[in-house]
């Protein structure tokens, strides 16, 4: 049987908001997917919800419910932003699901030989909840930057899982680009991070500081640590172990992870799966943050953007160019209304808003809407798919964008509107403006195979409009210039 393509993005908590870092997790994978579909593959995109948890626990009983039908409720709030974000993805896993739960226990005896009971000393931090080892601790002070609070200092009767056993392998398969970090630089840090080797990392805790979770098999008093629940659901999704439909997909093409959970997907989940006598993921992209105005977004700011609202006010279009655009697919990004609004005026309604409507109208006016004989694509789109294979999205669209401009430059200067003038007089002149404006439409033609990953909506509507040889007119304008956060130039008439 062929390998299919797989993508995955980290599974959130269902207990809070959906944030921006999540839409960029969503975002970039779709862009991903799309990229592949309409090179032919067949591709599986996951997505889904960590459901357990003392966080989770804690915030049922605050709401006077339990954890299950506090969760039932949640988890629909990370599925309205994946669908609003036009995320096509194939399965929505939540780790509350029976044969997930049925599949980790599973996962559990099979790494039997690498469990071992022990005493744990040492930190956690209770929001990540996450071991801290006395490095990290040390490091940091003994405050969660994520979480901006103290790591409680524990300690209690816990199972082991021997990650050590796998450091050289997993050391080994990071170098060698078996299983490759993106951006190099986060590998780098990785692997600085493991130089010591990995170490064995606690994978459970007692029922009494974690009620919520999978019970660990033939031992009531014991509970799975969330982080090796959660990862399993990148093969328990496909149906690990019991239904063999796994292997189409198995190993990972690309997970998708924000920076912070790099180091479990880096570390732990290649150990369980090495563990499993499993071949590890092949890729990991690892994606920033994104700042507000240069500032971290935090609850206690109040500065956290809502990827629903821009979506709302602009278009989900609108945000995805935006995100996979001027929010650098491998580094840490910035967002601020006045920022958006400008790229979307900008870019999307003069840039390409413009030549879409000018090509439109004067095919329109000049040739009662029909269309001459479109010209191959004459433009060399080899930095895009370079840019695509590299996950170096937003220098995709950069070149995009390049299209779009030397389009807009190329209608400036021939000027069609004044070769239209000259029919009648000139013999030429009918022949050359229909020439020139299919010149023009093979090259939005052109634009819109490229943003299928990237505007899906927009390149649909571009493909409607043109590709009959005959314009079909739009509906409404396309990209309507909006006002909400700056302030209207009025400047110039079109
Ligand atoms: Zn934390």
């Amino acid at each position: 049987m062929d390998k299919k393509l797989y993508i995955t993005t980290a599974i959130p908590y269902a207990n809070g908001a959906p944030h921006i870092g999540h839409a960029l997790d969503y975002l970039l994978a779709d862009i991903w997917t799309r990229y592949q579909k309409q090179n032919d593959h067949d591709v599986r995109f996951q997505v889904g919800t960590d459901e357990h948890g003392n966080k989770i626990a804690t915030k049922a009983i605050e709401l006077g419910t339990d954890p299950q039908s506090y969760v039932d409720k949640t988890y629909v709030n990370f599925e309205t932003l994946i669908k609003k974000i036009g995320a096509s993805y194939t399965d929505f896993i939540r780790t509350t699901d029976p044969h997930h739960i049925n599949s980790v226990k599973i996962i559990w005896q099979k790494l039997q030989p690498y469990i071992y009971k022990g005493n744990y000393e040492g930190w956690y931090c209770a929001g990540c909840e996450a071991f801290v080892t006395d490095k990290e601790a040390t490091a940091s002070g003994g405050i969660c930057a994520d979480h901006q609070q103290h790591y409680q200092k524990i300690s209690e009767e816990n199972y082991y899982f021997k990650a050590s056993a796998f450091t050289d392998d997993i050391k080994q398969a990071i170098s060698n680009g078996d299983m490759q970090i993106v951006p190099e630089f986060r590998k780098k840090e990785f692997l600085e991070l493991i130089k010591d080797g990995l170490q064995d990392v606690s994978i459970s805790r007692p029922k009494k500081s974690l009620s919520w979770g999978v019970p660990v098999p033939d031992d009531p008093e014991q509970v799975m640590y969330v982080w090796l629940d959660a990862l399993a659901n990148y093969i328990t999704v496909l149906g690990y172990p019991d239904n063999p439909e796994w292997q189409l997909y198995w190993p990972a093409d690309i997970q998708v992870v924000g920076k912070d959970i790099l180091r479990f997907h880096a570390g732990l989940w290649p150990a369980m799966l090495l563990g499993l006598g499993l071949p590890l993921p092949k890729k990991i992209l690892a994606h920033g943050f994104i700042n507000v105005g240069g500032i971290k977004q935090s609850k206690s700011l109040g500065n956290g953007v809502d990827p629903i609202q821009i979506i709302d006010e602009y278009g989900v279009d609108a945000f995805r160019y935006f995100f996979s655009r001027h929010i650098p697919t491998l580094d840490d990004g910035d967002f601020t209304w006045e920022t958006f609004e400008n790229a979307y005026n900008t870019e999307l309604a003069n840039d390409l808003g413009n030549a879409v409507q000018r090509v439109t109208g004067m095919i329109t006016r000049y040739q009662s809407g029909v269309i001459g004989e479109i010209p191959q694509g004459e433009h060399d789109m080899g930095t895009y798919h370079k840019s695509m294979e590299n996950l170096e999205f937003d220098k995709a669209v950069d070149e995009v964008w390049l299209m779009v401009r030397s389009l807009n430059q190329y209608i400036e200067h021939v000027k069609p509107w004044e070769i239209a003038k000259q029919i009648g007089k000139d013999a030429e002149a009918e022949s050359h403006l229909t020439e020139v404006l299919a010149y023009a439409v093979g090259a939005l033609l052109q634009i819109g195979d490229l943003l299928v990953p990237f505007l899906p909506d927009t390149a649909d509507r571009i493909h409607r409009t043109f590709e009959t040889g005959r314009i079909v007119p739009l509906e409404g304008v396309f990209f309507p210039k909006i006002y909400k956060h700056t302030t209207d130039p009025h400047t110039t008439k079109d």
